[in-house]
């Protein structure tokens, strides 16, 4: 922290370097100073209170995608931090890094806002916490102060009986998305949803999630009539980019198709989680 103050605009804090050396090698980011915080142990922890999972800024991708309490407490995110890049790479990029990096189609920042996490931010100056749909403002562009390091992101636990699913479409395997999706569902007694959070990511600046399909699965059974309407209505609320390498008519079939995988493969895995 008193590194972060001192050198300010100046310096740049390096996790994995999985995206900030390319970055430097490509000359887009050009740090005087780096403050590496490898040697930060304290940051390398995943801790379960109270309904709570914290998971401290410097856990690996791989320690994310396997340890028994993030399998069992956030299967979504163990399932999602799995998919990213290559193992090298898993092995190397930790949450903090991935988080603050923002790339629009990477999966922990999705996962982050999907199910409402909460960034913890430190300075000399003192603590903050920020709810992740506040933290990504842009295309790789957070609520973080020059002097400030990310330590941690506290997950709420998901339910025990709440269903989820993560999907993705990519180039190559390993690639970043093309469009992505994440979703926690709870269902009532009478097999109604009680709940849907829906989370977007890929085809716009920043990840997010469609508000207005959560509502409109609410209190509905997930058969395929209504699965259909929703991964339409998906699609539609969307407002992609149009690019000659991804034309927004594209992007929109992606989402519909993803919307609606995920949306079955999330009914099938209610109730699983022990
Ligand atoms: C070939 C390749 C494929 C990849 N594929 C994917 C993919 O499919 N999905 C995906 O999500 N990612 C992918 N990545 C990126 C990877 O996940 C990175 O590890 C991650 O984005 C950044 O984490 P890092 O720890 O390496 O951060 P670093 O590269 O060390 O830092 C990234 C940025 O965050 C800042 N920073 C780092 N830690 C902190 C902290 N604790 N507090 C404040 N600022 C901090 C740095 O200053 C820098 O600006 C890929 C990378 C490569 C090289």
């Amino acid at each position: 922290m008193a590194l972060m103050a001192r050198f300010g605009t100046e310096a740049k804090p390096i996790s994995g370097g999985q995206s900030l050396t390319p970055m430097m090698n490509m000359r887009i980011a050009r740090p005087a100073h780096l403050v590496d915080l490898n040697d930060l142990l304290e940051l390398d922890f995943i801790r379960v209170a109270d309904g709570v999972v914290e998971i401290g800024a410097m856990t690996r991708h791989a320690r994310v995608a396997s340890a028994p309490e993030v399998v069992r407490e956030l299967p979504l995110l163990a399932e999602a931090a799995n998919t990213i890049g290559h193992y090298a790479i898993r092995q190397r990029g930790t949450l903090g890094g991935s988080l603050v990096h923002a790339d629009p189609a990477a999966q922990l920042p999705l996962i982050a806002v999907t199910l409402g996490a909460e960034i913890v931010l430190k300075s000399v100056r003192g603590l903050r916490i920020v709810a992740a749909q506040d933290f990504f403002l842009s295309i790789m562009t957070v609520d973080i102060a020059e002097d400030e390091i990310l330590t941690s992101v506290r997950f709420p636990a998901m339910g025990r009986s709440t269903g989820w699913a993560f999907d993705l479409v990519s180039r190559r395997r390993g690639d970043f998305a093309m469009a992505s999706v994440a979703l926690a569902l709870d269902m009532d007694d009478a097999g109604r949803v009680s709940s849907l959070r829906f989370g977007i990511g890929g085809v716009s600046p920043v990840p997010a999630r469609l508000e207005v399909v959560e509502q409109a699965a609410f209190g509905h059974q997930l058969q395929a009539g209504m699965i259909a309407a929703l991964a339409a209505q998906a699609s539609a609320e969307i407002d992609p980019e149009d690019t000659p390498q991804l034309p927004a008519t594209y992007l929109r079939e992606l989402v519909d198709l993803l919307s609606r995988r995920s949306l079955k493969k999330a009914t099938e895995t209610l109730g699983e989680t022990v």
